[in-house]
């Protein structure tokens, strides 16, 4: 069977590591993060992201707007973040309500504050192997994942199911720089069995619970589940059919804790850092 691979507990590291840190600076670090959309799972996501920073000792602020707020308001309050010295990490929650322009929206935000890593100029810089200000969160947990099990990357054939600006395609990049040789799969692509099978290592990002059946990997594979739905129980799956898998991976991630505690460590680190840099 599997080695499941505990990331709630290195998550947990992570964060008492910054933590420790934290407690030693003057001046705290300072997220803030916009929510408007009124899905129930934005709401939680971002009480958890203000749960977390309180608990570092970091400033937190969530400016919540309601269905009203125009584009140029939020372009106002994101303006006014960017200049504003006690803030060092904007995020903005995705989706938002449906009338506004999310990409102009993040297009706003000054790169250096970008925590999510979701700003054209740090996209660029991540794809041109030019330091990005911060990496997204979601890739940059699954690689510190990767390599705290000393999963070997280079060389590997690792097949990513999921194209999101969010996940699949940063994730490409990254593992491609680690030396890894990468198929970027999706809905549209033409017998995904055929390619998930091939790889050494599988990671599926797509939102489509029970997708990758334990016929789709090879033996020995290592498994890496993204994926999150709701069940209609409201119980949390992956992607990943894992009790039938387990029986075949190497490694695999369990849903929830696996990839998503360290989603939100890595966004925590990514606030401590560009605390850092700003204050240099
Ligand atoms: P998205 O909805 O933007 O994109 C989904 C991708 O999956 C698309 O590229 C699509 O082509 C592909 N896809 C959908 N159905 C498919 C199928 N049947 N076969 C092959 N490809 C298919 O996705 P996203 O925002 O990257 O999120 C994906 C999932 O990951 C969601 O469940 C989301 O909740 C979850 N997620 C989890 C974390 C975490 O921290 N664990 C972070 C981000 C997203």
């Amino acid at each position: 069977m599997a080695i499941i691979i505990n990331g709630k507990k290195i998550a947990n590291e992570i964060l008492e590591n910054l933590k420790e840190k934290t407690a030693k600076l003057d001046k705290k670090p300072g997220l803030a993060v916009i929510l408007a959309n009124d899905n129930d799972s934005s709401k939680v996501y971002v009480s958890s992201k203000e749960k977390h920073s309180l608990y570092l000792g970091f400033k937190s602020c969530i400016y919540r707007f309601d269905k009203k707020v125009t584009q140029g308001e939020l372009i106002k309050a994101i303006h006014e973040l960017n200049e504003n010295p006690n803030i060092n990490g904007i995020l903005v929650q995705l989706p938002l309500f449906e009338h506004l322009n999310a990409n102009e929206i993040i297009e706003v935000i000054n790169p250096k504050k970008d925590v999510d890593g979701f700003h054209p100029i740090n996209v660029g810089k991540l794809n041109s192997n030019l330091n990005p200000w911060a990496v997204c969160c979601t890739p940059k947990g699954i690689i510190k994942l990767l390599k705290k099990y000393n999963i070997k990357i280079a060389g590997k054939n690792i097949v990513i199911v999921g194209r999101s600006n969010i996940v699949g395609k940063p994730l490409a990049t990254l593992l491609t720089s680690e030396d890894a040789t990468v198929t970027l799969a999706h809905s549209k692509t033409k017998n995904l069995k055929s390619i998930t099978k091939e790889a050494d290592i599988l990671i599926s990002a797509t939102g489509h619970a029970k997708l990758i059946k334990a016929n789709m990997v090879k033996k020995g594979a290592v498994v890496i589940d993204v994926g999150i739905t709701k069940q209609p129980s409201g119980k949390l799956v992956g992607d990943v059919d894992f009790e039938k898998v387990k029986n075949i991976a190497s490694y695999i991630t369990p849903v929830p804790g696996g990839v998503g505690p360290m989603t939100i460590a890595c966004l925590m680190e990514n606030t401590y850092e560009l605390y850092l840099k700003q204050n240099q």
